[in-house]
């Protein structure tokens, strides 16, 4: 193996993996170094998102929300089924060969694309050299032009609820619970809380959801947040919002969970807690003294809008850096900063950066929430489409929520598209590709929509924008 590369990348999670790849399309010799270890000990790229976050949840709620469905919706279907029931074991193998198979895919793009990949720690040191050191502890020293750090975040642990597995875990343990807990706490009602709390509450479980804060998803529009808040209420997720917790007491196989709320100090009791109080970047062990590269309070490593650290030819990406931490967004961060070492043209467009809760129904959104276009001062209008007036969501017995478009009063530009509803996390892309492209509410409305697809409540939703709706009353 080569001692010096163009481009050395160290973590191979969804922002640094796809730097790897594109340097490797652009004809550059690179290496991808990534130490993450399954339970088990074996290596595998992917990071969080691969192994212990996008893809184990979503193969979870995939799973969940079938079982949801076979039982209470099959009938009204025309569908008679036996006894409905499920195997815990074999969702959980069924997860396990998803995230194998996409680990391992990486490995096989990594060959495609030339990348040299190297399972072990890397230590930025300075001059743009790397310190690797193998699985059997033996180190090697690399160099190269350019050095792209993506070592991605962990989650928070709080001094109240220490992870104590398997009673008190994170969302890595949350993923992988072998049995339904009876009664199941979670800290946090933020994306994790909520999607976990969705998987086990489907499969049977009495989810509390403690949320410090008091509103549900305060970054999210709140009028899609109070309609989020009230299909959680029917599902039987009970959310308490401004509950802080402030202790957590361990018994034999039970956890007390102590809380303070606007009425006082409260205790609930439960069988298994999840911490979903938010995540943090993660660098230890990845700076030698003297690099140069500098971290904010925060922790999370500075960048410019480039993600081009204080130090020459030195680059982060991905959750490690500031911004929203999400997959795609790291994913663009990569594949920015390796076009721009190619010299070739990179840019993230932060403004139009898609946010998806894969909750049922599904919640999406892009751009500026009402609340924030009304606090900018801008003279703006809404329009929105009940997925009730939609004719396949009425069809796939789906028809909760609504699709919301923001757009300026002067010159018809959007502003921001809210979805709640069947499928909003596919929807979303069209609005993002709007907005990328700076579309008037009048472009969406000009656009054809195929009847009937859910992609018509969009349409609707910008025609509402003007009161031209045709399948909704205009108000
Ligand atoms: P990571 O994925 O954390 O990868 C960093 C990698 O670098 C790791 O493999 C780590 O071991 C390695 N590393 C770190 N330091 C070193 C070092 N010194 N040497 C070698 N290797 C190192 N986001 C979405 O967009 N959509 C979702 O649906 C979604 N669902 C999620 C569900 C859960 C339960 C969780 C926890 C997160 C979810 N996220 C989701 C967030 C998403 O996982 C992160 O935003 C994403 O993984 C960040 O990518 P990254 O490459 O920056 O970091
Ligand atoms: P989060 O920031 O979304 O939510 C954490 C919540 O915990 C907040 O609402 C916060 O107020 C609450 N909290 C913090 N301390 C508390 C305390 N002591 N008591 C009660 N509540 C407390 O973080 P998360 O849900 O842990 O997710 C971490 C990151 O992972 C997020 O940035 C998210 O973007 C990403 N993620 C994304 C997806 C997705 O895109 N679908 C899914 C999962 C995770």
């Amino acid at each position: 193996m080569a001692d010096s590369f163009d481009v050395i990348v160290i973590g191979g999670g969804p922002a640094g993996y796809p730097a790897a790849i594109r340097a490797g399309q652009n004809k550059l010799s690179v290496a991808c170094i990534d130490e993450w270890r399954n339970r088990d000990g074996s290596y595998a790229f992917g990071g969080t998102c691969l192994n212990a976050g996008c893809i184990p949840s979503k193969a979870l709620l995939e799973s969940s929300e079938l079982y949801h469905r076979a039982r209470e919706e099959f009938a009204v279907h025309g569908i008679r089924v036996g006894e409905v029931g499920f195997d815990v074991a074999q969702m959980q193998k069924r997860k396990a060969g998803i995230v194998k198979a996409s680990t391992q895919g990486i490995l096989a793009l990594f060959k495609a694309s030339g990348v040299t990949a190297l399972q072990g720690h890397g230590t930025l040191l300075p001059g743009r050299r790397v310190e690797f050191t193998a699985a059997d502890g033996s180190t090697r020293v690399l160099s190269a032009k350019h050095v792209i750090l993506a070592s991605g975040s962990t989650p928070v642990e709080l001094k109240v609820a220490p992870f104590k597995a398997p009673h008190v875990v994170d969302s890595w343990g949350a993923l992988d619970l072998e049995s339904v807990p009876k009664r199941l706490g979670v800290i946090g009602a933020g994306v994790i809380g909520l999607e976990l709390g969705s998987v086990w509450r489907r499969l049977g479980a009495e989810v509390t959801v403690l949320e410090a804060m008091p509103e549900l998803l305060g970054m999210a529009d709140q009028q899609l947040a109070k309609e989020a808040a009230r299909h959680f209420k029917k599902q039987g997720l009970d959310i308490r919002l401004g509950a802080k917790v402030t202790g957590t007491t361990l018994s034999a196989d039970a956890v007390e969970v102590s809380y303070q709320d606007a009425k006082g100090e409260h205790k609930v009791t439960v069988d298994r807690l999840i911490v979903a109080a938010g995540r943090r970047p993660f660098s230890a062990g990845l700076l030698a003294e003297g690099t140069g590269v500098a971290l904010d309070e925060r922790g999370f490593i500075k960048v410019d809008e480039h993600c081009r650290t204080g130090a020459e030819g030195v680059w982060a990406v991905g959750d490690c850096v500031r911004g929203p931490m999400l997959a795609h967004k790291g994913k663009e961060e990569g594949v920015m900063v390796a076009d721009l070492i190619a010299g070739l043209y990179g840019e993230v467009n932060y403004k139009v950066i898609p946010s998806v809760i894969y909750t049922a129904p599904e919640i999406a959104w892009v751009g500026l929430t009402e609340e924030q276009v009304k606090s900018s001062g801008r003279a703006y209008k809404v329009g929105s489409f009940p997925f009730l007036a939609s004719g396949r969501a009425r069809a796939m017995e789906q028809a909760q929520g609504f699709a919301k478009v923001i757009a300026a009063q002067d010159d018809d530009e959007i502003l921001g598209v809210h979805i709640i509803g069947p499928m909003a996390g596919e929807l979303i892309a069209e609005a993002v590709l709007a907005m990328e492209y700076s579309a008037s509410s009048e472009d969406l409305q000009r656009t054809i929509h195929a009847h009937p697809t859910l992609s018509e409540a969009l349409h609707e939703a910008a025609l509402a924008a003007d009161k031209r709706a045709i399948d909704s009353i205009n108000r």
